[in-house]
């Protein structure tokens, strides 16, 4: 997780090994992307306006943010466009916090079952925030919980979704996070210090 990371960090960390970074505004995106192009690949995990998906479609590897049907609409035919299956997770938000976005759990299968027309967008699997709390052991249900709805869309055997990507567990959380099956966690602070707003 980079964002607000300067460029000459992120080389760096290119140079010790890092292959993907993930960035929650597209113009942060944009502006990384310029600079250390295809050396890396990007993951947009933040809330994605959809007048901006054209701005990123062709940049990134990978949309963690996929949480409304129009905004599904926009990727498939920005896809199209590029001529390219775009790999997406839908986020859930498994506490139902005000503050987060993303389908209730209860939506989920109908929300995925609705996504089957578009041919551009492929279904990778699921990611979710937690609640934060001092006590990450707290957040352990949330990842539990959507691990459990992952195995429940697998058992669905849809078109073109996946369900072989779990993204959840940030600094505070991660461990307790792939204790329950974390494929992908996005650590920010835990690796480049605090962010400097
Ligand atoms: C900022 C951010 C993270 C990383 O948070 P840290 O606490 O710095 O690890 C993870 N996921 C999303 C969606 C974020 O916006």
């Amino acid at each position: 997780m980079t964002k607000h990371v300067d460029v000459d960090t992120i080389k760096e960390a290119i140079s010790q090994g890092v292959t993907d970074i993930g960035e929650n505004r597209v113009q942060e995106l944009e502006a990384k992307y310029l600079e250390l192009g295809d050396s890396v690949n990007y993951h947009m995990i933040g809330h994605l306006q959809t007048n901006k998906v054209k701005y990123i479609i062709d940049k990134v590897s990978l949309i963690h943010s996929l949480d409304r049907l129009s905004l599904a609409k926009e990727i498939d035919k920005r896809a199209k466009a590029h001529g390219k299956i775009m790999d997406v997770l839908i986020q859930v938000n498994v506490s139902k916090e005000e503050s987060k976005y993303g389908v209730f759990k209860e939506d989920l299968i109908p929300f995925i079952k609705k996504l089957e027309k578009y041919d551009n967008i492929c279904i990778r699997g699921l990611m979710t925030m937690a609640p934060h709390y001092e006590d990450s052991e707290k957040t352990r249900y949330v990842f539990r919980e959507l691990r459990e709805l992952s195995q429940k869309i697998k058992d669905e055997n849809l078109e073109r979704v996946n369900m072989d990507i779990l993204s959840m567990g940030m600094t505070n959380d991660y461990k307790v996070a792939v204790e329950e099956g974390a494929s992908h966690v996005r650590v920010g602070t835990g690796i480049f210090g605090n962010r400097n707003y």
